[in-house]
């Protein structure tokens, strides 16, 4: 049942509203291969986040299967230790240094203590001596770079960021967008999402492309940016 093949979903669907009648999620199925750096473009309500909480197992859904090398993901099932996660910048202290809020965090996993794992994220993060400062002084790209590094813990093998360029101005997107190429660089796996193309087409080896709630095409960068077709995404709203 083990699998070396990161991420692998079928028909995934989940529904919200009214007798469940809205449709958040249809039918997504895709795979993700060892090294790709995936990008889920779509516009805002495209149901990118919906299918990244299902990654994460933090939402169940209606019908289908995702696999992460190989396990079934559901709520409730143990989260595997191969695995980062990025949701909407969680809560630092802010009178602690990022450094301690990391170590922190860590220990509460209660996985091993050990600082080589800290200091390679740190390091891929990009925060330098800032580090040692109180988080309270960040700016807020620092503080979701902060957040990033915390997902990079472990260096997990594949690792899942929900709009980690969200809120932030260009000068911090083009940070972004270089921790997340380090990250991928050793042959991780990544998966991004974004509603704007011009953000992770830099970034990304592979596109899935939403558009309410449904997979629009998928494909290489180069294929898509290449085709000289529009994206004709989210345009005239449901
Ligand atoms: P955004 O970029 O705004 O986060 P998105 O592509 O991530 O957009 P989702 O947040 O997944 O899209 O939302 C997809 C659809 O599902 C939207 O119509 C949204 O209103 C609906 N939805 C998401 N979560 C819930 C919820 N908990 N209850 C009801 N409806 C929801």
């Amino acid at each position: 049942e083990l699998s070396e093949v990161p991420l692998e979903i079928t028909g995934l669907t989940k529904r919200y509203g009214k007798s469940a009648g809205r449709y958040a999620v249809r039918d997504l199925s895709f795979r993700v291969e060892k090294g790709q750096v995936l990008g889920l473009l779509g516009p805002n309500g495209a149901g990118k986040t919906t299918a990244l909480r299902m990654l994460m197992g933090l939402v169940a859904p209606d019908e289908g299967e995702i696999r992460i090398y190989g396990h079934a993901v559901r709520p409730g099932a143990p989260v595997l230790s191969r695995v980062g996660s990025f949701v909407e910048g969680p809560g630092f202290l802010p009178h602690l240094s990022g450094r301690t809020n990391l170590e922190l965090y860590w220990a509460a996993t209660g996985r091993p203590p050990g600082d080589a794992h800290i200091e390679q994220a740190l390091e891929i993060a990009g925060l330098g001596e800032a580090l040692g400062r109180p988080v309270r002084t960040y700016s807020q790209g620092m503080r979701q770079r902060l957040a990033i590094a915390q997902a990079m813990l472990g260096l997990p093998d594949l690792l899942i960021l929900d709009e980690p360029t969200n809120g932030l101005d260009p000068p911090q997107i083009r940070e972004m967008r270089e921790v997340m190429i380090r990250y991928a660089a050793e042959g991780r796996t990544v998966i991004v999402s974004s509603h704007l193309l011009a953000e992770v087409e830099q970034t990304c080896t592979h596109l899935v492309v939403m558009d309410r709630g449904r997979l629009v095409r998928a494909d290489t960068v180069t294929e898509i940016t290449g085709s000289g077709e529009t994206l004709l995404i989210g345009i005239d709203g449901p």
